[in-house]
């Protein structure tokens, strides 16, 4: 890492860090803002919970967020799930809410209130989901890390899955980040580095239902804080670079039990004649940006139209070749960005697959 740009000295924490908490414990509750960030603010328990409904509610200024008027500004955080903290260790958690308003009505932002009703109705098809999180890598000055100041490194090819100096960048971010999401026992499947050169992937999955979101978005929070240590950013942005550079996304695996039964075939079949006629309403909440990555080119499908095929990258679903060959499994969706907000789409393809659900 380029030393000039490392602008905490967490190796002088450890010291501290190593002080006895005399029974208190930390909880970290974090939170998504009005921008489709993270935000979080610490605060301290007597004990360590054994269930959410252990963790108090809170609040925070939501005039600061984006979130709230500045004349009624009180958000009100509903802790949902918490995780072993990697970043303090201990009894320590980092804790995931949602947001609600002093009316007692979910936040503009909270899309997890809507999701998790589409989702829990249909708990008995057992939905597992996998996302390919997408992401990259930036310099203090938002330039892609590693790339040469004021230009471009060679083409695309080398970079992919790469190994060594000059194909990949950063992959002490990516280890550190991996472990932490292990030790705070999110779902983390793997990791490669990707085509564009300082972009990386990491997966998460099969998780079911709503806890799908709830351990991306904590994941993301992981990934942020990392690379913050490390002097670099994250951007989720779907096509950070324009022109012959791959573009971030967010594919989405996705297999109900049925799916996954024998001749459950004959249900990811159903499930592309569902999705083919509501192509607009997906895309609408698939990520902002989305177009600019969705040109048919670097691996990606049309935007307007909805295609499906047997190992094909060039469609906006793909039916993996070996579950075409077992004739069961799972399909993936290929056309959410990297920046989408999980519980909007896996809300929405359940929506899809079973109906609308009244709140
Ligand atoms: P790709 O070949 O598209 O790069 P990856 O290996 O990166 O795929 O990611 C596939 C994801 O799908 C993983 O998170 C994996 O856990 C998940 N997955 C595997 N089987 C299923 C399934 N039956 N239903 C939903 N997700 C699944
Ligand atoms: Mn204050
Ligand atoms: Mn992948
Ligand atoms: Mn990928
Ligand atoms: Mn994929």
């Amino acid at each position: 890492m380029a030393e000039s740009t490392i602008i905490s000295n967490t190796a002088n924490l450890q010291k501290y860090l190593a002080l006895p908490q005399k029974g208190k414990i930390t909880a970290e509750y974090v939170w998504i803002d009005g921008s489709n960030g993270v935000r979080s603010k610490s605060r301290t328990l007597s004990k360590k919970p054994e269930k959410v409904e252990d963790l108090p509610e809170w609040n925070f200024d939501g005039s600061s967020t984006g979130q709230a008027p500045g004349d009624n500004s009180d958000v009100y955080l509903r802790p949902v799930a918490f995780y072993p903290d990697p970043f303090r260790l201990g009894d320590n958690i980092l804790v995931m809410t949602e947001t609600y308003g002093p009316d007692g009505k979910p936040n503009k932002y909270n899309y997890r209130h809507d999701a998790a009703i589409v989702l829990n109705h249909n708990k008995q098809h057992d939905i597992w989901f996998g996302l390919e999180q997408e992401y990259t890598l930036l310099d203090i000055n938002g330039w892609p890390y590693g790339w040469p100041k004021n230009g471009f490194p060679a083409p695309q090819g080398p970079y992919y899955c790469g190994v060594g100096t000059g194909k990949v960048y950063c992959r002490d971010i990516v280890e550190a980040h991996y472990r932490a999401c292990m030790y705070a026992e999110i779902n983390i499947s793997g990791t490669n580095a990707e085509v564009m050169p300082a972009q990386w992937e990491y997966q998460v999955g099969p998780v079911d239902g709503i806890s799908m979101g709830d351990q991306l978005w904590m994941s993301r929070f992981i990934l942020h804080r990392v690379a913050e240590e490390f002097g670099v950013k994250v951007t989720f942005a779907p096509k950070p670079i324009p022109g012959d550079w791959n573009g971030a996304g967010l594919h989405t695996n996705v297999s109900t039990k049925e799916m996954r039964e024998e001749g459950g075939m004959k249900h990811i079949e159903a499930a592309m004649e569902k999705l083919a006629k509501r192509q607009a309403e997906h895309m609408a909440v698939y990520g902002e940006d989305n177009q600019l990555r969705m040109s048919g080119k670097h691996e990606t499908s049309s935007y307007d139209k909805f295609t499906w095929g047997v190992a094909n990258r060039g469609s906006s679903v793909r039916i993996p070749r070996s579950v075409a060959a077992e004739g069961k499994g799972y399909f993936e969706d290929r056309r959410p960005a990297s920046n989408g907000d999980p519980y909007q789409l896996t809300g929405i393809i359940v929506e899809t697959l079973f109906g609308k659900v009244e709140g």
